[in-house]
């Protein structure tokens, strides 16, 4: 048996979740295909984790991922397939080969949702955005827009009025998903313009080939209209990535991991945790929380079922 316990996915639910299987003595690996940290890398400041009042997502990455590996977690750096069940856990498939494990922790997480607009795709990496950290920098002094109404439209429309000629943030609905005091601070910013009940209907492109301006329209009125906007940072949300682990937990309507509030599936020794499951909701808290809880349960497990 190559470990206790397998996690795939290395965002703070995953990590945390090794993090508390080391400590109880198990050997546990996280299998991350991109970076460690998962969302929260997008994160430029996180101002309501507990007792953390400021740090960026990449510093909570750096340091769980730190305190991790200092007990003995290994980080695999390969895309967890799909699993199943064996005579003495599970096996699970990665891009670079298999891996046998007792216990198993999906911490999958989920997976930006696009706008589904022509050329969308085409043109990511060439105006059309789904971080505002990672790309901001490119968008200097330029005017953009942000497409979305919670908090990772909030959080990326202030991040980038601070470098960005202007932010146009584009909402469908006649109020903001996201917290109140994020939307108020938004709405100080005279860098900033909100426009409520408004879509994106086209995406327009310069000689260049890259994005130069965006036709919307007044959902009421059904007017339309050109913004100008040489970047578009998409936040409508996320939806999950578990579909590959269907044959082994079951997924609710939406796709996420059907697990009770102490992350166990229907299949025993299998765990879920973070944003993958179905629950109320996906924060940094609840998903630290949640790693905790399935590294507990499943060392409970194995302590079980020897
Ligand atoms: P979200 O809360 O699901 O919000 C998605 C937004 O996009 C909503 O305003 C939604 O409109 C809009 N939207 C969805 N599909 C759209 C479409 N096709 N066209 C136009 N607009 C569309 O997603 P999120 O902001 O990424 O947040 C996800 C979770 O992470 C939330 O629980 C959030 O609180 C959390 N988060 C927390 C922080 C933090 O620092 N506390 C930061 C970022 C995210 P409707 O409202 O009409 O559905």
């Amino acid at each position: 048996m190559d470990y206790d316990v397998l996690i795939a996915g290395g965002g703070p639910a995953g990590l945390t979740a090794a993090l508390y299987a080391a400590r109880a003595g198990k050997r546990a690996a996280v299998l991350e295909q991109a970076a460690v940290g998962g969302q929260i890398l997008n994160s430029p400041l996180v101002e309501n984790y507990p007792a953390l009042p400021h740090i960026s997502g990449a510093d909570f990455s750096d340091a769980l991922l730190s305190q991790a590996e200092a007990l003995g977690v290994e980080v695999l750096y390969e895309e967890a397939l799909s699993a199943e069940k064996t005579d003495t856990g599970f096996r699970l498939k990665t891009d670079a080969g298999a891996h046998s494990c007792r216990a198993l922790i999906l911490a999958l997480g989920v997976r930006h949702r696009s706008l589904g607009l022509e050329g969308e795709e085409a043109l990511v990496g060439a105006g059309v955005s789904y971080c505002a950290v990672c790309d901001g920098a490119f968008y200097a002094e330029k005017d953009v827009a942000v497409v979305g109404g919670g908090d990772t439209a909030l959080q990326d429309a202030l991040f980038l009025s601070n470098t960005c000629r202007s932010v146009t943030v584009l909402v469908r609905r006649d109020r903001f998903r996201g917290e109140a005091a994020r939307a108020a601070q938004l709405l100080q910013r005279n860098n900033v313009k909100v426009l409520f009940r408004h879509t994106v209907q086209r995406l327009l492109t310069g000689a260049d080939g890259t994005l130069e301006q965006l036709l919307v329209r007044e959902e009421d009125s059904g007017e339309t209209r050109i913004l100008p906007a040489a970047g578009l940072f998409l936040a409508v949300g996320q939806e999950p990535s578990a579909g590959a682990f269907a044959g082994l937990v079951a997924l609710d309507s939406q796709g996420y991991i059907q697990a009770a509030e102490d992350t166990a599936t229907r299949v025993p020794g299998v765990f879920a945790a973070g944003d993958c499951r179905t629950k109320g909701v996906r924060q940094l808290a609840t998903a630290v929380g949640d790693g905790a809880a399935a590294a507990v349960a499943a060392c409970r497990w194995l302590d079980c079922n020897g």
